[in-house]
């Protein structure tokens, strides 16, 4: 007997989601906030926390985060909300939700992974549309997919990981106009970005606006939210696990929202961090660093394995893009860390090319 002859080929031929071990080294590899809770907050926090009824399943539909939510990032009255345990869930939903037989997915890619590994859990088609080499939109070819497919949904991440620009609004526009189902436009970077489409969130039919508080600095608590037309948020609530955001990650969340100041400056840190960090690569002998509005950096360099293993025999764990998708050769992906992790970088980084 062996389980892989019970699961479903494409998932018995998956490898699972890795992690890399970071212990020991300056961990920017996954896009998360270097800057810990000061520690008062820390303390008030755990206060907080200690008072959670945990003996109690949490609110179910987590009605006063949702609330707090709306007003901390100016979400529109028109718009309903759905909480999930990171944004990560909030696609598995969307794939559930909309995996009608012969259902399918369009994206850009390369993109978010969970998209495609989420399309094909719920047995939805991926189709995945190239972007250009400079890592611009498409915009041809992906509404020229949109037609041929007519997809139930189209993921477009704003600013895109792994890549890091914002695609140009008017794009997302003529994406929106040409979809005839849903359109997630995912936000997961927003704190490090010019733009966004929340403005239209519940008022455009089409619109599903992904967040999530992990890269605001909240990695840990998994909280994600969807903002949308109340007629596909409920659609995606009837799939939604019940209680699928625990008590202290509500509890967490309520306490944070009350202090976005700190995250908000820590967020402005790292965005001046993401430009001197993005001008002192760019001088670097065969080095292209992309544009970001997230808090990473895209760089091609001459030899990416190369530059991986001796930044990670410095001390330094980055994310290696090579070799996930051929628009990603010799890439790799510096997560914007502390000033001092970044000097660490910087030093390091001329011995590692
Ligand atoms: N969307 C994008 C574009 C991401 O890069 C990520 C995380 N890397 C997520 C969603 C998922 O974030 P989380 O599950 O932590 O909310």
């Amino acid at each position: 007997m062996n389980a892989r002859d019970w699961v479903r080929p494409e998932i018995a031929e998956l490898a699972a989601y890795h992690v890399a071990d970071a212990s020991g080294l300056i961990k920017l590899d996954a896009m998360e906030n270097p800057f810990p809770l000061p520690a008062d907050l820390q303390a008030e926090l755990g206060q907080r926390l200690a008072q959670a009824a945990l003996n109690r399943y949490p609110d179910p539909q987590g009605g006063g985060l949702k609330e707090k939510l709306k007003s901390a990032f100016a979400i529109p009255a028109a718009a309903s909300v759905i909480l999930g345990n990171g944004s990560d869930e909030l696609i598995t939903l969307i794939c559930q939700a909309l995996a009608r037989p012969g259902a399918k997915v369009v994206a850009a890619e390369p993109s978010f992974v969970m998209y495609k590994l989420n399309a094909v859990f719920s047995k939805l088609a991926y189709v995945g549309v190239p972007l250009k080499a400079d890592f611009s939109l498409d915009l041809d070819a992906i509404l020229a997919a949109i037609a041929a497919e007519q997809p139930a949904v189209v993921f477009l991440a704003y600013p895109n990981n792994p890549t890091g620009p914002l695609y140009q609004r008017a794009e997302l526009e003529a994406i929106l106009a040409a979809a005839p189902g849903m359109v997630v436009v995912d936000e997961a970077y927003t704190a490090f970005a010019s733009d966004s489409f929340m403005g239209l969130a519940g008022s455009h039919p089409k619109l599903v606006v992904m967040r999530t508080l992990s890269k605001l600095g909240l990695a840990g608590i998994r909280l994600g939210y969807a903002a949308g037309p109340a007629h596909w948020i409920n659609e995606l609530d009837k799939v939604r696990p019940p209680y699928n955001v625990n008590v202290l990650t509500q509890a967490a969340a309520l306490f944070a929202l009350d202090h976005l100041a700190v995250f908000d400056q820590q967020a402005a840190l790292l965005r001046s961090e993401r430009s001197r960090v993005q001008r002192a690569l760019a001088v670097l002998p065969g080095v292209t660093v992309f544009p970001s509005e997230a808090n990473f950096l895209t760089a091609r360099v001459p030899d990416a394995d190369k530059t991986f293993a001796a930044l990670k025999a410095a001390g330094i764990l980055i994310k290696r893009l090579h070799g996930s998708h051929p628009l990603l050769e010799d890439c790799l992906r510096f997560t914007i860390g502390s000033p001092a992790e970044n000097d660490a970088v910087l030093a390091a980084l001329p011995n590692c090319l």
